[in-house]
């Protein structure tokens, strides 16, 4: 795919791009400037899957795991899992990354100390309905039929709801491929993208 994703452009796509699962794993990592083993893969692959290369990849997370270690410790300790995920170690295997079904149906995370996860599934009404008022929803009949749809156990339809409030007419609109929003947070990503280019 397109290289749009690299260290440098990682905070700002995050915002812009990122369903609310990766970007609870992308702020979890710039603030803890750590992540957790079930949150390194889950954010990981996500990030390979949108393009990142291994080179971009290790990069960011040296930048941000070197704030609290050292580049020897951070070598030792975390780029080969780096490198494994991008099929340069081991079986070369190339892992797949995850989708919201696997997410969802995963271990959910400690709270306060992991990130990985739904949000849609794993967080209660409350923390789930500030985190919406974060994002710029501003209609509450928006946040609302959002919240519902959460409740009800609809968490996928939530979120796919949240991708059709953010980005008005994406269907209509040329090159963006609606196809697996709410499926797979790459789709999720790579439409929200195509929808801001
Ligand atoms: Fe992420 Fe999928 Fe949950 Fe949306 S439904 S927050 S893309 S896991």
């Amino acid at each position: 795919g397109e290289r749009v994703l690299t260290a440098a452009t990682v905070d700002g796509l995050a915002a812009q791009s990122m369903p609310l699962c990766m970007q609870q794993l992308h702020t979890g990592l710039k603030r803890d400037h750590k992540l957790k083993h079930q949150g390194r893969l889950q954010f990981g692959l996500f990030l390979k899957g949108s393009g990142m290369s291994l080179e971009e990849h290790t990069l960011f997370f040296q930048r941000e795991f070197t704030r609290i270690m050292t580049s020897e410790q951070f070598n030792k300790q975390y780029s080969y899992s780096i490198r494994h995920m991008h099929g340069k170690e081991g079986k070369r295997a190339s892992y797949t990354p995850y989708n919201c079904m696997k997410i969802i149906m995963g271990n959910p995370p400690q709270s306060g100390v992991e990130h990985h996860g739904c949000p849609y599934k794993h967080y209660d009404d409350q923390n789930l309905s500030a985190l919406l008022g974060k994002l710029k929803i501003g209609d509450s009949a928006d946040r609302d039929a959002i919240m519902r749809l959460k409740k009800e156990g609809n968490f996928q339809l939530a979120c796919a709801k949240q991708f059709e409030v953010q980005h008005p007419l994406a269907s209509t609109v040329a090159g963006v491929n609606m196809d697996g929003v709410g499926n797979h947070p790459n789709a999720w990503f790579n439409a929200s993208v195509s929808y801001h280019q």
